[in-house]
């Protein structure tokens, strides 16, 4: 059947040029799909015939550039592990297209992998299947939790061979955002010291991806506000599943509030606060419980980078920051403590939660539970269909006889991407078979419905099996 050729526009290329550059194709040898998100496309009202065309397949390996779309890599600066980078940039992906879906809501369509740009450095511009796929799979984990995330439309194989700690397959990610603007976006603008590219940037972002402001609030602390307010809301989501996101450099903390840039990042098995997956952060400063103090690190990075844009005199400007970036914490903790009575089947608030939800987790630690199983056993007791564990009591003190199942069958999966499931797929689809990962894929898109016969991607890793490091930049 024909397909309309769906149209593209890039608008980010509207904005001063400081924060992109024209990207030359760098075409790859021989592209060949490995997974299309004819869901994810579906949703977006972009044509399914379109996506399964050679047309899309040669646009999505970077071959071709998306009908009525000229690609651009977008700069950025950035802390990365807390060292200033003024200038950093898509070394290997690109801003391909941006789309509009039918409810008028725009989409960035990204591909990684795609080759180097003039951001590159040393860097060879490409990307390892199973990188791609990672985050292909745990983005869409995210999706099918419900925690705000980018997607990941396609994956596309490259027909060449990149070379890492060792040789491996090549693959293009097209990932899916309401926006690529990052914390070190706004950065790049303040360093740069371009207060019109400044505003520019904000007025862009506020109109594509925040509600209009309330009267009488001026656009960039209405945009601080909101920004804190979707950051606190979403790593205290982060945290109720027991996800590390890994890298959270404020080049990597994406503004309109997704999840972004699934590197280094897992879904703990054993439970410890301190728990790290990343093979480059070796003071744990991105650690399970460190979260929140990062991205208020972050926001107050942010914020400096804001202040010509808060108040003409300075001293104003950086009293407005303090005071929205104080609401931050105690946003987070109320969100998380939220997040925790639901998988607790608590009812209603009590002012003695937080310190009941810090015991429960201490307990944890020193049981060594593992994050998700522990919260399914209690909602298993909670539902009278296991013999009461007596060393829950202080989880019964205060659920009493009739805890909320419902909230807590709808807040607790069943099946997260545990980490020895994604490398045991990845290591699959290396070998050419895909089966682990469409497996997989097919769980965590309903992640709080049991499915007969995946018990075993229920399980936590044996010894053998656990995985103590994700690389990144893969
Ligand atoms: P990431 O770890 O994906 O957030 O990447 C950090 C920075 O390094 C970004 O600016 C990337 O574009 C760049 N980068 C990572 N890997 C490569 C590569 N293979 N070639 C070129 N640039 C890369
Ligand atoms: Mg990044």
């Amino acid at each position: 059947m024909a397909s309309a050729t769906p149209s593209f526009t890039l608008t980010y290329s509207d904005l001063p040029p400081l924060f992109h550059r024209r990207v030359e194709a760098d075409p790859v040898a021989d592209p060949a799909w490995v997974l299309r998100n004819e869901a994810l496309a579906s949703s977006l009202g972009l044509d399914v015939e379109w996506l399964r065309s050679n047309a899309a397949l040669q646009a999505l390996a970077g071959n071709a550039p998306l009908p009525g779309a000229s690609p651009v890599a977008m700069a950025y600066s950035g802390h990365q592990f807390g060292g200033f980078n003024p200038l950093l940039g898509d070394g290997r992906a690109q801003l391909a297209g941006e789309w509009q879906a039918p409810d008028g809501t725009r989409y960035d369509l990204h591909l990684k992998g795609s080759g180097a740009t003039m951001f590159a450095r040393n860097g060879d511009g490409r990307a390892t299947l199973s990188a791609m796929l990672r985050e292909y799979i745990v983005s869409e984990a995210f999706a099918g939790l419900g925690i705000p995330t980018t997607r990941s439309l396609a994956v596309v194989a490259t027909g060449e061979m990149v070379y890492r700690q060792r040789k491996e397959p090549g693959a293009v990610l097209t990932r899916v955002a309401r926006s690529h603007v990052r914390v070190g976006t706004f950065q790049l603008a303040a360093v740069n010291r371009d207060p019109e590219a400044l505003e520019a940037l904000l007025m862009r972002e506020l109109a594509r991806n925040f509600p209009p402001a309330p009267e009488g609030l001026p656009p960039a602390r209405h945009f601080l506000r909101s920004v804190a307010a979707r950051q606190a809301r979403l790593i205290a989501q982060w945290m109720c599943v027991g996800f590390i996101h890994g890298v959270m450099n404020t080049d990597n903390m994406q503004v309109a509030g997704e999840t972004i840039d699934f590197g280094p990042c897992a879904f703990m098995d054993r439970f410890h606060p301190q728990k790290v997956f990343s093979s480059i952060d070796q003071f744990g400063r991105y650690a399970w419980d460190k979260q929140p103090g990062i991205a208020l690190w972050n926001l107050t990075r942010l914020a400096e980078s804001l202040l010509p844009l808060l108040a003409e005199a300075q001293e104003a400007a950086i009293d407005i920051a303090k005071e929205e970036l104080a609401a931050f914490m105690p946003a987070f903790e109320q969100h998380f403590e939220e997040g925790m009575r639901a998988k607790l089947g608590w009812r209603g608030a009590d002012s003695d939660d937080g310190e009941r939800i810090a015991g429960i987790f201490r307990m944890m630690m020193e049981r060594g539970e593992d994050f998700t199983l522990f919260f399914r056993r209690l909602t298993r007791v909670a539902a009278g269909q296991h013999p009461e564990d007596v060393e829950l009591a202080p989880w019964r003190e205060r659920a009493g006889a009739n805890p909320d199942v419902t909230a807590m069958k709808a807040a607790n999966p069943v099946y997260i991407a545990r980490n020895h499931r994604v490398e045991e797929a990845l290591a699959a689809a290396n070998a050419g078979d895909l089966a682990p990962t469409h497996r997989l894929l097919k769980v965590l898109a309903r992640p709080f419905t049991e499915s007969d016969g995946d018990a075993d991607l229920e399980a936590p890793p044996t010894p053998e099996e656990e995985v103590a490091q994700t690389f990144c930049g893969t």
